[in-house]
Parts: C-alpha cells; structure tokens; sequence
C-alpha cells in the first residue's frame, strides 16, 4: 500500500499548487492503494471523497507544499477514520472481567496471555486467566503454559463441559483469591458458527462483562471485517484487539473494521512474544497505512530505555572525543534492551523494507561483544593503550583472529571520529526527532 501511495503523492511533487486537475488524479491514486490494500471499494471511495472535499477547500494556502498538504489532509482523515483518539479500556469493578471472543487461530490466547502481562507489570493488577475452551484439551494446555510463563494465575476445570459455568465459577474464585481483573479465553472455530456464538453469548449473559474484546487475524483482509460483523451483530463487542500486524499486512482491516462495526480498536499485536502488546494509537496506526513507519513508537521505546543523564554524559564525551570501549558497550547494551532489533529497525521509515530479508539479530552484536569484553577496564576507557602485544592477547581471549580485532579497532576510531563531527554539527548530529 504505501509504494501505491507513495507513487499518488509524486504526483504531486513539482506542482507549485494543489489545483483541481492534481487533487483529481492524487486522489484516484490514494483509492486504489486503498482498495488493493483490502479496504472495501465503497470505505476506500467515501474517503478519498471527504479528502477530495477538504484539499479543494485548502487550495489557498500555498505556505507548504502541496504534497506535504495532501500527505497531511489524508493522514488526518486516516486517523480520523481508525478510531481518531486511542480508546479507554475499563478495568474497574472487582474483579473487572474481561472476555475474548474470535475465530480459531486469531491470537486469543497469545492476547490473553499479553494482556495479563500488560495489566501485571503495567497497571499492577492481579489477573487471572481463565481457559473457557472446552473442546480442546491442548488449549488448557497452552494456556497453563502461558500463565506459567508469565507468573499469572491460572483457572481451569479440566473435566467441565460447560464454558458458561466455568467462567462463573473462575469469577467465584477471583474474588476469593484476590484477583481483580478475569480474563475469559474462548474456545473459536475455523469459521463462523453456530454453536460457538451461541456460546459466548451465552457467556456474556452469565457473567456481563466489563469489556468483550473481539480479536482478529489482520492479515485476514476482507474476511475480518465480515467475521467482525458477524460477531458485533452477536456479541455487541466494546472494542477490537487486531493481531499479526508483524506480518505483510499494513493495517488495511483496521480501517474497514472500524468503518464496518463503528467500534474502537483497542490493542494490537505484532508478536509473539508477551511483551509486545501495544495500545492501538489510531495516528500511528495511520502513519503506518501511510507507509511513513512508526516513529513516534520508535521515539517512545527508545525514551523508555534511555536515561537522560546518562545521554548527557555520553554526548560530553563524544564532544570531548573521549568515546571509549566502555561507552560503546554500554551503548549495545541499550540496543539490545530495547527489544527486538529488527523490529526496532523496521520502524525507521525506509529501512524496514531493505532488511526484510536480512538477518538482524543479538547475535550480529556478539563477535564486537567479545573483542570488547576481553579488554581490560584500562583498555576500555583508553583505546590508546592497546599495542601490538595487547591487540594479540585481546584476538586470543575473544577467540577472534588478529584481522578481525585491527579491523574492528579501526571502525571504531572512524566511528569516534564521526560522532565527534556530527556532535559538532547544530542539530548535534541526532537524527531528527530522536532526542536522547
Ligand atoms: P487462538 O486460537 O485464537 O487462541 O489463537 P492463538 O493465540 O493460539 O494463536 C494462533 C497462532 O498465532 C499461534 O501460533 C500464535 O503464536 C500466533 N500469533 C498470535 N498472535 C500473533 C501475533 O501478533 N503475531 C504473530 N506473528 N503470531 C501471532
Ligand atoms: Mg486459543
């Protein structure tokens, strides 16, 4: 999608002003991207007209670009269009209970198992899951496995056949063991059915919930937003979890989905790891339609990482020239806790595409790792020491050869030497809006 939409704002690249003829064509263009990217043709044409309607309304304003203008004009309707502000998710009441309902394979029990963490560690809660599947016996098992994994509580009735009474029964023993959040992971078929709607809402009767979250596929297209209805039509659902935006997919289903049911989108998942559930911000989300990749996560995590005098200390010594081994180190380090480093590097826009295919991982860090951890503390802070002799006894320590260690040595010196130049530079050489 962002290519064909790229290639709908290069039109307009040149013109000196948004006119009527150029409005026309971008806004052709933007549809089509939309409809390939499985937005439904109608979702995909009412918003390029609204788009159309408020770009010939901007016509006088010739202070930016018209580009920038029509780039502005879409992104605002995008957000608008994927829920505009970020949803509230309530969790009061106790216990607060919390059902997911979905078709088999969606991520219902990925989600569950994110959610409890998120609402552990994040907003200190004590959650308990609750495994509401009673067709499939490797479902508890899978479920027991996550809670364990993440040291949450866990709620089961291996021999019950009946989902409506073991979520009773789950919410009886959270409020008798001081849990206060429920989370009820349903059981989902491959298809829409009967019995398995019948089910939840039967559920949703029992226990009336604080929240129904619908969780879907994103990579799914135009079939999730069928499913949605289906089981908004049932369920009347509070708000939507869209899974597997690590894939392929650029988040097409969030728009239709929103437009179709009108309920917000609440969470999104782009792994499978439990640390990665992600709030559903409608802008990013929007930006990453866009194809403009998703800085402001970007900026976020890497604030969350990174200690503000820490920055400052370092950026003293780079101005000093006095970056050292030490510094270096810890900088990896920082990477590394960041997350993911592909994941990290896929959200810088433009760089995402040109590694899909490369491997990035820790790993790629661990040869750097092991030069600089055979060094002495001396050596470290005083890259000037090491001689011939030292250069030696570090390639033996690392298990690297003496090739390897000059060549690393001396990548480091031009890196210093950079650093140092761009620090010198007024924006102090830090990639826009990446403040440290
Ligand atoms: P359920 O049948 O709805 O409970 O779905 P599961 O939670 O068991 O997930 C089905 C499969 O999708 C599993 O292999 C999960 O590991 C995987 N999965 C779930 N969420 C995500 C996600 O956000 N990204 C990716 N890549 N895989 C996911
Ligand atoms: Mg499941």
């Amino acid at each position: 999608l962002s290519e064909k939409l790229e290639s709908a704002f290069k039109n307009l690249k040149g013109e000196a002003r948004i006119n009527d003829l150029n409005i026309a064509n971008t806004v052709k263009d933007i549809r089509r991207a939309l409809v390939d990217a499985d937005v439904n043709f109608k979702i995909a044409k009412e918003f390029t007209d609204k788009v159309k309607e408020k770009a010939t309304g901007e016509k006088v304003i010739n202070a930016i670009s018209p580009g920038q203008l029509m780039v502005k004009i879409v992104q605002d309707e995008l957000t608008e269009l994927v829920g505009g502000k970020e949803a509230d998710f309530n969790i009061t009441g106790n216990p607060a209970v919390i059902l997911i309902a979905g078709l088999q394979g969606s991520g219902k029990t990925t989600f569950t198992g994110k959610l409890a963490t998120y609402l552990k560690t994040k907003k200190g809660k004590s959650p308990l899951v609750v495994a509401a599947d009673i067709y499939r016996p490797a479902a508890i098992d899978q479920l027991t496995v996550l809670a364990e994994q993440i040291g949450v509580d866990i709620y089961a009735e291996r021999e019950n056949k009946d989902a409506v009474s073991i979520a009773q029964n789950a919410i009886k023993h959270a409020k008798a063991n001081n849990k206060n959040v429920v989370i009820i992971d349903t059981a989902g078929r491959l298809a829409v059915d009967e019995v398995m709607m019948t089910e939840v809402a039967n559920i949703k009767a029992a226990v009336n919930p604080t929240e129904i979250l619908f969780v879907v596929d994103a990579m799914t297209g135009q079939d999730a937003v069928n499913t949605a209805k289906t089981f908004n039509e049932r369920l009347d659902f509070s708000g939507v979890v869209l899974t597997k935006l690590d894939g392929d997919t650029r988040g097409g289903a969030a728009l239709s989905i929103k437009y179709t049911v009108n309920k917000p989108i609440k969470f999104m998942s782009s792994g499978e790891k439990m640390d990665t559930l992600d709030i559903f911000y409608p802008e990013r989300m929007a930006q990453r339609i866009l194809g403009m990749g998703d800085i402001t996560s970007l900026v976020e995590k890497a604030q969350e990482q990174y200690n503000e005098e820490q920055a400052k200390r370092l950026e003293k010594k780079i101005r000093k020239n006095q970056f050292d081994f030490q510094d270096f180190l810890d900088q990896l380090q920082q990477i590394k806790k960041m997350g993911n480093l592909k994941d990290l590097m896929g959200m810088i826009p433009g760089v995402g595409k040109a590694i899909k295919d490369v491997e990035v991982n820790d790993d790629s860090f661990k040869g750097i790792e092991a030069i600089i951890f055979s060094m002495t503390p001396e050596e470290r802070s005083n890259p000037d020491l090491i001689d011939a002799k030292r250069k030696a006894r570090i390639a033996k320590g690392s298990g690297k050869d003496l090739n390897e260690v000059n060549a690393f040595m001396k990548q480091f010196e031009q890196m210093k030497k950079m650093m140092t130049m761009m620090n010198k530079m007024p924006m102090g050489g830090r990639l826009p809006g990446i403040g440290g």
